[in-house]
């Protein structure tokens, strides 16, 4: 007997399996890991099938070492599922493979951890008349009361009930009452999210409607569903309700949020409701928690699994339902190799395991509404908050009146005082700016110049407090001493310009001293932690202005906020990309919809300096609708995606000529394909040679082939022949093929 085995090295001279023999008594399947030699080393591996037959010389086929493990650990679904994404993105198997594992699983960085454990041999009953017999030692009897339970207990467990029991336990071995062997114990993750009881709400019309229709699809063949409901129309309750149904037929579930962090209500009413059944997968566990979680949920112990992106490989058992909350965020795309987005995996994994998948938004995707009308989801509407509460009342500020009349602060006036009345109402209020840091850039007043990173081509944040006053760049976050004098010029005029968030907390707590402010941006939540205690603080009311970036738009539900002000509306309109509006509008519609979600009605003001922008009004409407139209139409024309598939072949290197020689090497070669292929040169839209907006990043240069294709079979073909072409090394540079990238910077 022989097997394929997928052998954890990934290099493309190994991106194939290898043969090796079974030896006599070995008892292998299909996801097994295995130890296998390979070369002169010991190398973890992957069974990819077992065959009888061979063309190999048998004489040279080696033979499998050991198993790693007595389980499968990759089972069918997701070793298929591995096989389609190592195909469409053409990529090693052994990468898309190491995705279904948790990461410390390989190479045997974690282990199964064992423990003394102690356990009656006896019946119940037995133990308890001996229990009440023995007069000398209360020790004896006490553990023999324990014991009764017939559960198995840790020697840590029994020590912490009874005092020294390691004699008393030996004596009650001998006499073979009881046996204490080593056991695997499971490292239950320390839970930093509180538990809610079930509030146990009548449903609203908007959700009982949801689940009608959803409903039937679990207790029968699965369906799509897009869940369209405003925020606040309580879609977690439809959640809910729809695992609590997938349970009941003995499947599981897995619901993806875009942060954990930032769902801590979320995980709290999961928690409350299906207790040890649900696994929290988050970026906090210790590799052992997460391994032990891992297989809690391969065992079928946990049939719940919530988590983000990744947590959509989870080996759920029997899957039944996917949940994607919050499904326009960027966050469910990966930009790491292998890449992937995770709602196409949802999907993928739906379709075949015979799974459900709920996604859900206030703010579809461009992508997913299209599909929705397409008829490819079936479309479910929420259009009503809870309670029929309205929806916020919303008005634009134009920040060009207010520089006219002398104000040159961050807060216009408008919002100065909404922010005074919310505060002597005891109400809430959360301001959104969408930067981190004190003032966004630095620049000489004389000739111009900005100061920028020297390893990328972006321009400093000056940030005040723990960096005590220094430069700092976003992207690899180097650090420096702000010039006194002007680089360039020698001047001595050198400005600060641009707000972040520390400038808006500043000027939030010279309006009100005597306020609780917060601030929430990467700054403030690196610690342990951080979140939840900033968001508890605000939960509580011991603060009462959250100041944050776009992290405190998602999916919070305070019910004391009745002010939302959005600092500088336009600062993601202004980007150089075809998403910059669909982003825009989601994020002020989303960090609006936090307002007046309790009893009092909420106000939200945006600041913004193109208050005729049409954007800016359908988010100030809050209509989702119209906003889709336009970009949908405008997308059309533009022939942006989902029309066309945007690609590039971007290039890195320390030296700029390599960068530059490279993506001209390649494009040659993608000229060349395309003159063979004369199908696919039809579907070729655009080929553009370009320095990228940021030329350099991390201190390598940049340069990118931009490409426009047309969404097609022959497209897909040609995809497949540059990727291709982009896995052979370049001289002294790095080459990335990417599919619709998050970014085209
Ligand atoms: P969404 O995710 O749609 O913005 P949530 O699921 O966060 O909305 O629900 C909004 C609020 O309404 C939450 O505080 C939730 O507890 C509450 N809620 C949800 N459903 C009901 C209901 N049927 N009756 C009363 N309150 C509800
Ligand atoms: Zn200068
Ligand atoms: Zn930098």
């Amino acid at each position: 007997m022989y097997c394929h085995v997928i052998v954890d090295i990934v290099h493309e001279n190994v991106a194939k399996p290898f043969i090796y023999s079974i030896p006599e008594g070995m008892e292998l399947c299909r996801g097994q890991r295995v130890a296998v030699p390979f070369g002169p080393r010991e190398k973890e591996g992957i069974v990819l099938n077992l065959t009888e037959e061979t063309d190999y010389d048998p004489e040279k086929i080696r033979e499998v070492l050991r198993p790693l493990e007595d389980y499968v650990a990759i089972p069918e679904p997701l070793m298929a599922l591995a096989e389609e994404m190592a195909f469409k993105t053409h990529c090693p198997l052994a990468e898309t493979l190491r995705l279904m594992l948790p990461a410390q699983m390989r190479g045997g960085r974690v282990r199964v951890r064992t423990e003394k454990t102690a356990v009656l041999c006896v019946a119940p009953e037995e133990a308890l008349r001996l229990a009440a017999e023995d007069r000398r030692s209360g020790k004896r009897a006490a553990l023999l009361h324990i014991l009764a339970d017939g559960e198995s207990h840790t020697l840590k467990e029994l020590a912490e009930q009874v005092k020294d029991p390691r004699t008393a336990l030996q004596k009650l071995e001998s006499e073979g009452l009881i046996r204490v062997s080593e056991q695997e114990v499971l490292r239950r993750p320390g839970d930093p999210f509180a538990v809610a009881a079930d509030p146990g709400y009548t449903l609203t019309e908007g959700q009982r409607e949801a689940l009608e229709e959803i409903l039937p699809a679990l207790e029968g063949r699965g369906g799509k569903f897009l869940l369209h409901g405003v925020t606040g129309s309580g879609k977690t309750e439809v959640f809910m309700a729809s695992v609590r149904e997938t349970l009941r037929q003995e499947k599981g579930a897995i619901i993806l949020v875009p942060e954990i962090a930032l769902t801590p209500q979320m995980v709290s009413w999961f928690r409350g409701r299906f207790g040890p059944q649900a696994a929290v997968i988050h970026s906090r566990l210790s590799p052992g928690e997460r391994y032990d979680e891992w297989r809690r949920i391969l065992r079928g112990d946990a049939r719940v699994v919530i988590g983000a992106r990744s947590a959509v490989f989870s080996p759920v058992q029997n899957l039944g339902l996917i949940v994607v909350d919050e499904e326009h965020e960027t966050t469910y795309l990966s930009d790491r190799h292998p890449r992937y987005d995770a709602r196409d995996i949802a999907v993928s994994r739906c379709g075949r395991e015979g799974a459900s998948l709920i996604l859900a938004s206030a703010t579809p995707s461009i992508l997913s509404f299209a599909r929705a009308r397409r008829g490819d989801y079936m479309l479910l509407e929420m259009p009503r908050r809870v309670g029929d509460r309205p929806l916020p009342e919303v008005s634009l500020i134009d920040m060009r009146t207010e520089l006219e009349n002398g104000n040159r602060t961050v807060l216009s006036g408008e919002l100065r005082r909404a922010l005074t009345a919310c505060f002597r109402n005891g109400e809430q209020a959360m301001l959104l700016m969408n930067r981190r840091g004190y003032n966004s850039f630095v620049s000489c007043r004389s000739c111009g110049y900005v100061v920028k990173c020297p390893n990328c081509d972006i321009s400093m944040t000056y940030h005040i407090g723990a960096s005590d006053g220094l430069l700092r760049c976003h992207y690899c976050g180097t650090l420096m001493r702000p010039p006194s004098a002007c680089p360039s010029c020698g001047s001595g005029s050198i400005k600060y310009f641009g707000a972040g968030t520390q400038k808006v907390e500043e000027e939030v707590r010279k309006l009100l001293p005597e306020a609780g402010v917060s601030r929430m941006d990467l700054d403030t939540t690196s610690g342990k932690d951080g979140h939840g205690k900033i968001l508890e603080e605000f939960r509580s009311g011991r603060t009462q202005i959250l100041i944050g970036t776009q992290m405190i738009a998602k999916g919070l539900d305070f019910p004391r906020v009745t002010l939302v002000g959005v600092i500088a509306a336009d600062m993601m309109l202004n980007l150089p990309d075809y998403r910059s509006r669909e982003r825009t509008f989601q994020l002020l519609t989303q960090v609006a919809g936090r307002a007046g979600r309790g009893r009092r009605p909420g106000t939200v003001i945006i600041q913004t300096y193109h208050p005729e922008d049409r954007i800016m009004n359908y988010a100030a409407r809050q209509d989702y609708r119209a906003f889709f139209e336009d970009e949908f139409r405008r997308r059309r024309q533009g022939l942006y995606p989902p029309f066309t598939i945007l690609a590039r072949i971007l290039a890195e290197s320390p030296a700029e000529e390599q960068a530059e020689s490279a993506v001209a090497e390649k494009e040659r070669q993608v000229r060349a394909v395309l003159e063979e292929h004369p199908d696919w040169a039809k579907k070729v839209l655009l080929i553009l040679n370009d320095v990228p907006s940021v030329r350099i990043l991390r201190g390598k240069y940049r340069r990118h082939l931009i490409m426009k294709l047309l969404v097609s079979p022959e497209t897909d073909a040609f995809c497949g022949a540059v990727t291709e072409l982009c896995s052979v090394p370049a001289e002294e540079a790095e080459i990335w093929f990417e599919l619709n990238p998050t970014t085209m910077m």
